[in-house]
């Protein structure tokens, strides 16, 4: 063990004891500093604040800005946060730091925010408004590793006076600043790869390398132990393009970001995206210092994907939801035109004039159940919420992401193959009503869920083998052969 020595300074005591009071108990009445409510607030709330500046700011894009004193605004996307707690020698009255990259159209700046109480609420893809007086050059630092950004600024909005910050959240400012560093019209972004092409060795040493997906789901919030006994949270977002899939971690303030996004609708163009390997041993996405998220990019490869997905989504989806109002369930079943169809002409009559809605019945078998097994496996009944599948034997769930509470639908894959002398259905395709559930078991879906192992068991074996009309109906939105009702 080493010898320490005592220091000059430990002979003397610190003069101000009160500096290193945390802010929060900085109250007005108790010190007595002189400082009226409002102006603390202001500092330690400083997005309240009102903002008169004395001075004139220059409206520049980031682009045009250069490094020294001037005082500028300007507005910019997030696209890359860190949030850092702790004292920092620069700023002693600092509570901790967010570490950000704003871009507009032109140009993207790396900058130090710093807070004297409550980080603020910022995420990635949020608009902000600057106004500072002093832009530095990131080359001159030396800490840089960002190609794309060659200017900073440090900031301390409420602190520093001529510094304020503006968090738009209008719905007015949502067209602006959008479009990708490097894009210009008609020509292929610089560096864009597909996903399987960045997997497959596009992250290692191309320089600018882009990759654009979509949100596929949402992860739920989780806490690890670090070895230094910290803790931190993290989210797992899983991401997807035309070519594969990849999980992304976000961690800790990065991941109130997640919280907007709707998987399968958005975009997400990440440009010098980290890659790490996992334990599998597959390939995933690391938000790295240099990494930029644009959220929802403008320009054409990113209207390509969105429309892509939503196509995939539908296909994909468990889609336990039934659409009411669509057919008229009395006329289908005890209506005066009831066509009865075989697999073969229900399926040539969809794919040569799929977009009628029509309504008819079926008679099929029923070669085999996976009641029994579903029902073991705890997943009798299914959902979807933020893009993952959810399931229970429980009626209601609540979602593990969001916490939403959900209700339940019997899950579609209960019911096996379905064949008649013309062809099959395979299980999971077809769209069950309520309705339709409860005339096949004889019984309400909350009987359903709460039915025995040995009740479930012996219904498995009666319905195996079974042959029943099903009434059927198809419409080109729903895109998916819904059962209207069973007749044994
Ligand atoms: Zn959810």
């Amino acid at each position: 063990m080493k010898v320490s020595y005592p220091s000059v300074q430990s002979f003397y005591k610190r003069e101000v004891q009160a500096e290193k009071e945390p802010a929060a108990d900085a109250s007005p009445v108790k010190v007595g500093d002189g400082f009226t409510e409002e102006e603390l607030s202001d500092a330690l709330d400083p997005l309240s604040r009102k903002w008169n500046p004395e001075r004139e700011y220059e409206e520049m894009s980031i682009v045009q800005l250069i490094p020294g004193p001037r005082a500028v605004t300007f507005v910019g996307r997030i696209v890359n946060l860190t949030t850092f707690f702790g004292d920092t020698p620069k700023q002693p009255k600092a509570a901790g730091f967010h570490s950000l990259i704003a871009k507009d159209d032109s140009g993207a700046i790396s900058i130090k925010l710093y807070f004297a109480r409550d980080q603020y609420p910022l995420k990635l893809g949020q608009l902000l408004s600057f106004w500072t007086v002093f832009i530095s050059d990131t080359s001159k630092i030396g800490s840089s590793t960002v190609s794309a950004v060659t200017v900073c600024a440090n900031m301390f909005p409420g602190r520093v006076t001529s510094d304020h910050i503006m968090i738009h959240t209008t719905g007015s400012t949502d067209g602006i600043c959008h479009t990708p560093l490097e894009y210009k019209k008609g020509q292929p972004l610089p560096g864009l790869m597909t996903l399987d092409t960045w997997l497959k060795g596009g992250h290692d040493g191309v320089t600018g390398a882009k990759i654009l997906v979509c949100v596929k789901s949402l992860g739920g919030r989780k806490t690890i132990r670090r070895k230094d006994g910290a803790e931190s949270d993290l989210a797992d977002v899983g991401l997807f393009d035309h070519t594969g899939e990849v999980p992304m971690t976000l961690w800790n303030s990065q991941i109130d970001s997640c919280k907007d996004w709707q998987p399968g609708t958005t975009i997400l163009l990440l440009s010098s995206p980290g890659y790490k390997v996992q334990f599998s041993g597959k390939g995933s996405v690391g938000i790295l210092h240099q990494t930029m998220i644009d959220v929802e990019p403008d320009f054409p490869d990113a209207d390509w994907l969105r429309k892509y997905a939503a196509g995939l989504m539908k296909k994909e989806s468990l889609n336990v939801v039934w659409p009411e109002g669509v057919w008229d369930v009395e006329a289908a079943e005890y209506g005066v035109v009831r066509m009865l169809f075989t697999l073969a002409e229900l399926d040539r009559w969809v794919r040569s004039d799929g977009n009628q809605t029509f309504t008819g019945m079926i008679n099929v078998t029923i070669m085999e159940m996976s009641l029994v097994s579903l029902h073991r496996r705890n997943m009798l009944m299914c959902a979807e919420c933020c893009g993952v599948p959810i399931y229970s034997n429980a009626l209601t769930i609540p979602c593990r992401n969001c916490s939403t509470p959900l209700a339940l639908s019997l899950n579609p894959r209960i019911i096996g193959t379905l064949l008649d002398e013309t062809g099959s259905i395979a299980p999971g395709k077809l769209l069950w009503s309520t309705r339709a559930w409860e005339m096949l078991f004889g019984r309400n879906v909350e009987e359903i869920t709460a039915m025995t192992g040995e009740e479930v068991r012996s219904f498995e074996q009666r319905v195996c083998w079974l042959r029943c009309h099903l009434v059927v109906g198809w419409a080109e939105e729903v895109g998916r052969l819904g059962v209207l009702g069973v007749l044994m």
